[in-house]
């Protein structure tokens, strides 16, 4: 089943020196469940697809469609996390945990209740009441996830969403942030500039054009499909394979 789809989708940005068309002719659908890795230069629109996808923009033409209505930034259940995990340092890490219950105004007994468990079962349990400042950027990536899962989202939108980590971090990170996917069963698509990263996790890898952003090409990775971690994905001897034709694609564009 499809959950999120883009047909012929333009964006186009206003700027004071004219119209920028950031994407054009643009055709993506993903099914419910699908790990989609968004890959492409530096300002090919990778950010701007995301936007259109959670509702912060509005095509300038085209459809786009979550769980099969049109987008309008307030019925889709879609969860945003960002590079930066934006935890506020004056707030405890229960409090952060629930603020995207509070701004929609969702946070009943039963939710915090949720939202603690999974602080427990994520490992955060001890943590409640320490600050964002007293974890290390693993943990405090995993706050931020959890915040995110809080509002009980269809659609996760992942933006570069490891790149403030170090290398042995952004494994493991990785390895934690897919386990939990997995297990809650979401659709995710994720931006990231690390080849080896979209591949480890994705059942699907997009390969954006240059401005004006439009796909490229999809490679599907049979290899995920075995249930393997990211970690272990990497592993296996096609992996390399994958990595160079995708490789091969982006640097024909540089
Ligand atoms: P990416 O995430 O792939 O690096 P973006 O989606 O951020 O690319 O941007 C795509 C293009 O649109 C870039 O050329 C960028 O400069 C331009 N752009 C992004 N946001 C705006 C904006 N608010 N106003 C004008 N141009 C923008
Ligand atoms: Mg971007």
């Amino acid at each position: 089943m499809a959950i999120v789809e883009l047909k012929d989708v333009q964006l186009n940005y206003h700027t004071k020196n004219g119209e920028i068309v950031a994407l054009q002719d643009l055709n993506l659908t993903i099914k419910d469940q699908e790990f989609v890795s968004i890959v492409g230069q530096s300002g090919c629109g990778k950010s701007t697809l995301l936007s259109l996808i959670s509702g912060l923009l509005k095509p300038t033409k085209g459809e786009v469609k979550v769980n099969g209505l049109p987008v309008d930034g307030t019925t889709g259940r879609v969860g945003y996390m960002l590079q930066q995990d934006y935890l506020f340092e004056w707030r405890t890490i229960l409090d952060n945990a629930l603020l995207g219950l509070e701004i929609r105004g969702e946070k009943t007994a039963e939710a915090v209740d949720e939202v603690r468990e999974m602080l427990k079962v994520y490992g955060l349990g001890g943590f409640e009441k320490y600050y964002p400042s007293q974890l290390s950027g693993g943990m405090r990536q995993r706050v931020a996830l959890i915040r995110t899962l809080a509002t009980k989202p269809h659609v996760l939108l992942l933006d570069e969403p490891f790149s403030a980590l170090d290398y042995q971090n952004r494994l493991s990170v990785g390895e934690e942030v897919v386990r939990i996917l997995r297990e809650r069963k979401k659709t995710v698509i994720m931006v990231t500039h690390d080849i080896a990263e979209a591949i480890s996790m994705a059942n699907r890898v997009v390969v954006m054009t240059p401005r004006p952003g439009t796909i490229q090409s999809i490679h599907r990775i049979e290899i995920t499909d075995q249930g393997l971690t990211p970690i272990q994905t990497r592993e296996v001897p096609t992996f390399r394979e994958y990595f160079t034709a995708i490789w091969k694609e982006l640097n024909v564009n540089a």
